[in-house]
C-alpha cells in the first residue's frame, strides 16, 4: 500500500467514525505519512549510480591509497564488456580504464575487430581502485568490488566478455589455471559468453603474445558475427546492437 493509500484509508475511517458518532465531520489534521514501500532495488539501478558508489567506496584498503576510483566507461548497451585487472597510475589519476600504453593497445586490439568503448564496448576493472605499485589485486579486494562488477553486468547485459589477463580470467571463472591454457576457448560467466585473452600489458612485454591474442579476438568477432547473434555492428553509433555485417579489418599488430 502506497502512503497516498494509507492516507486515503485512514480518512475514509475517520468520516465513518464522525457519520457512526456524531453524524458530522470533525476538524482533523492532515495525515503525512511517507511512502515507505521497499525500492524496486534492480530496476532503479544505473551505471552513473555504481560510478558514484565506486568513487565513495571504501569497502576494502585500496581505497587508503587512490587518487581517483576508476568505475569504468563506456556504452551502455556494448556488445562487449571488456573486463580487466585493476587500474594503473594513468588510470588513478584520470579515473577512467585503460588510458595508459596498455589501453592505448587495448583500444587498437578492438578496433582491430571494430569494437570501440565509445560505440559498443563497455571497459572495466575487476578493482575499481588502484594497487599499490600495480600489485595484484587481492582476492579479498576482488571479493569486496565483486558487486560492483555484478550490478554492471546486470545493467549491461553484454553479448560477450571479453576478459583480458590472468587476474580477472581467473577471478570470473574461479579457477586457478594459467592464462595461456584459458585464452581463446568460450568459458560462461553468469549465462553470458567469456572469452579470456592475453593482457595488453603482456604484449607489450612480449610480441610473440600478439599472433595468439590476434587468433583470439578473430574467435570473439566470429562469435559477434554468428547467425542466431544477430548481434554485430560496426558502426555503433546510437545503435549499439544493430545488424549490420562486419568484416575483420587488419591484425592490430600490422596497424601504426
Ligand atoms: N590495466 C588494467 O587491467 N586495467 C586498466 O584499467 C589499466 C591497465
Amino acid at each position: 500500500m502506497t502512503g497516498d493509500e494509507k492516507k486515503q484509508l485512514l480518512q475514509f475511517l475517520d468520516l465513518a467514525s464522525d457519520f457512526l458518532g456524531t453524524g458530522y465531520r470533525g476538524e482533523r489534521e492532515e495525515y503525512h505519512i511517507d511512502d515507505d514501500r521497499p525500492r524496486d532495488v534492480a530496476g532503479s539501478d544505473s551505471l552513473e549510480a555504481i560510478a558514484e558508489e565506486v568513487r565513495a567506496c571504501q569497502a576494502c584498503k585500496l581505497c587508503q591509497g587512490r587518487h581517483k576510483a576508476v568505475p569504468g566507461e563506456g556504452v551502455s548497451q556494448p556488445l562487449v564488456m571488456v573486463i580487466g585487472e585493476g587500474p594503473g597510475a594513468d588510470e588513478d589519476s584520470t579515473g577512467r580504464p585503460f588510458v595508459g600504453r596498455a589501453g592505448q593497445l587495448l583500444d587498437k586490439m578492438l578496433a582491430a575487430i571494430n569494437l570501440d568503448r565509445n560505440t559498443n564496448c563497455f571497459i572495466a576493472n575487476v578493482v575499481k581502485c588502484r594497487p599499490p605499485n600495480n600489485r595484484d589485486p587481492e582476492q579479498d579486494e576482488i571479493a569486496a568490488c565483486a558487486p560492483f562488477l555484478q550490478r554492471q553486468l546486470a545493467l549491461l547485459k553484454p553479448r560477450a566478455i571479453l576478459t583480458v589477463g590472468r587476474v580477472p580470467t581467473q577471478a570470473l571463472l574461479g579457477t586457478a589455471e594459467g592464462i595461456s591454457r584459458l585464452r581463446g576457448r568460450f568459458f560462461e560467466y553468469q549465462g553470458i559468453p567469456l572469452l579470456p585473452t592475453y593482457h595488453p600489458s603482456a604484449l607489450l612485454r612480449d610480441e610473440g603474445l600478439k599472433r595468439p591474442a590476434w587468433e583470439d579476438l578473430k574467435q570473439l568477432r566470429a562469435f559477434l558475427n554468428s547467425p542466431g547473434n544477430n548481434s554485430v555492428n560496426i558502426d555503433g553509433v546510437g545503435s549499439d546492437r544493430g545488424t549490420s555485417s562486419a568484416e575483420i579489418t587488419k591484425p592490430f599488430e600490422e596497424q601504426n
